[in-house]
């Protein structure tokens, strides 16, 4: 990728997430070897310099008058190790102050400070590591949970990047056939099937769709889902919110509107965080007061990522049901009809009509809590989410997936139309551009830069 080797040595602490009370100072560049050697010293006297060939030495490190701490010098050669580079980490079983020391020390011999994720960026611009890899390191490094840290694994083992050169490959082809036949029409090669190119850009649209469509459904995982439990006095919109939450947060009464303050928790249904909010009613009131928390609902509603709409069946749906249904008609919303242990009265009919997703629920006993969980994966599709595919996980990858999957579309108009096979290849050319920029094969310098700048120092 045209880039030059840096001539510079750098350093960092960069700990590992592991416990254990090892610190790593982490050097890398040409002069690592020799940076080491001045502050490190083996058992046996040696200096880095005279063992290459050694991966692992026991001595100690000193900053040239005094010892500061006893370490394990791992020895990497270039371009076997994580930046391509000759690196040596010094591992010391010091607190900060002794890490500190150490670095102090290692700055001293020669090293200049490492930028933020200048050792990943270093990996990527030696070409260890793509530019999605690198971007999943960094969400490894701040997952929260099980399914985002899955995802973002999925990310550092390429799965996305196998993915985008796939299809990517199916567009170069494409392409390439269709050039050919432009420049020499007069040769055998074979006459481009309209049929045949427009099947390969309707499969290569529907990938680039569900990897978009992905993209929702990972983020939901990673960042949380904004989750308004709504519904009238007493439907039992509290006692969800305790179910869900495992715990007594709302106050449960028996006199309605009760709840005039929106009640917030986090909880973890399924493999989704909900931040869920307990809203009053939605009803009509002339009470001041209760008309400051219906207007904080009414806003929440129109916030909310996902509503769950809260009905007592064993009442009879009444003006403010009907008017919170269509205060929710353009929202991503659940009806969790509840109190399914009593004898129903609701008009379930009318429910069906303006809900794709009903659950039957008895938040009081817990019975319906699994057809929830179902529910709201199928709403948020993360039970389609499947990491080890391949998914987009940052807004740079979504943003040139999106702009691969306008010039298909392009390209599929131009194809239907009967234009110029020129303007077809133009968009597929386009396309593939995009998906080289994904890969960052093809990325800007600011691109590049404004990934690794949201690392932080030592990874
Ligand atoms: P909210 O005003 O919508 O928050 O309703 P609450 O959660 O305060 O519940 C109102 C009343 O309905 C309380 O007496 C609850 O115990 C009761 N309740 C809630 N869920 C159920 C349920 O699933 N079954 C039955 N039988 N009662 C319930
Ligand atoms: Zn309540």
């Amino acid at each position: 990728n045209g880039y030059t080797p840096s001539t510079k040595t750098i350093a960092a602490i960069s700990t590992p997430q592991a416990p254990g009370g090892i610190g790593i100072v982490r050097i890398s560049g040409p002069q690592a070897k020799e940076i080491a050697g001045k502050v490190f010293l083996s058992r046996h006297g040696k200096t880095l310099e005279e063992i290459n060939g050694y991966t692992a030495l026991y001595g100690r490190v000193h900053d040239g008058e005094t010892d500061i701490d006893e370490a394990i010098a791992l020895n990497f050669t270039a371009p076997a190790s994580f930046t391509g580079e000759d690196v040596v980490e010094l591992s010391c079983h010091g607190g900060l102050y002794i890490m500190r020391r150490v670095l102090k020390a290692v700055f001293a011999a020669g090293a200049v400070p490492a930028g933020p994720g200048e050792f990943t960026r270093r990996a990527f611009l030696n070409g260890k590591i793509g530019l999605t890899e690198a971007e999943s390191i960094m969400q490894i490094i701040s997952a929260q949970g099980e399914q985002a840290a899955k995802a973002a694994l999925a990310g550092h083992d390429g799965a996305l990047e196998k993915k985008i050169i796939r299809i990517r490959g199916m567009l170069i082809e494409a392409a390439a056939h269709l050039s050919a036949w432009a420049d020499y029409p007069e040769d055998d090669i074979p006459e481009v099937n309209p049929e045949i190119l427009e099947t390969t850009l309707l499969t290569v649209k529907s990938e680039i769709e569900t990897l978009l469509r992905q993209f929702d459904a990972g983020r939901a995982i990673r960042e949380g889902v904004a989750t308004v439990i709504a519904g009238r006095p007493n439907v039992g919109k509290s006692t969800l919110m305790n179910l869900l939450a495992g715990c007594e947060r709302s106050i449960v009464t028996e006199y309605a509107g009760t709840t005039r303050d929106i009640v917030e928790d986090t909880v973890i249904l399924g493999d989704v965080p909900l931040c869920l909010s307990d809203t009053a009613g939605i009803h009509i009131t002339n009470d001041p007061v209760e008309k400051i928390g219906v207007d904080r609902a009414r806003g929440k509603l129109r916030e909310a990522q996902l509503v769950l709409a809260v009905f007592d069946s064993s009442q009879e749906l009444n003006e403010e049901d009907r008017e919170l249904i269509s205060a929710i008609r353009d929202s991503s919303a659940i009806a969790v009809v509840n109190k399914s242990d009593l004898p129903p009265a609701i008009d379930i009919k009318y429910i069906k009509k303006h809900f794709q997703q009903i659950v039957y629920i008895s938040a009081l006993s817990g019975d319906g809590l699994q057809e929830m969980r179902d529910a709201v994966a199928e709403v948020l599709r993360t039970s389609e989410l499947n990491p080890a595919d391949g998914i987009l996980f940052t807004e740079r990858q979504r943003d040139d997936a999106r702009r691969a999957g306008d010039c298909v579309r392009e390209a599929l108009t131009a194809v239907e139309s009967g234009v110029t096979l020129d303007a077809v290849t133009v968009s597929i050319e386009g396309a593939v551009s995009a998906l080289l920029e994904l890969t960052g094969e093809r990325a800007s310098e600011a691109v590049v830069d404004s990934v690794f700048s949201h690392f932080c120092v030592g990874k």
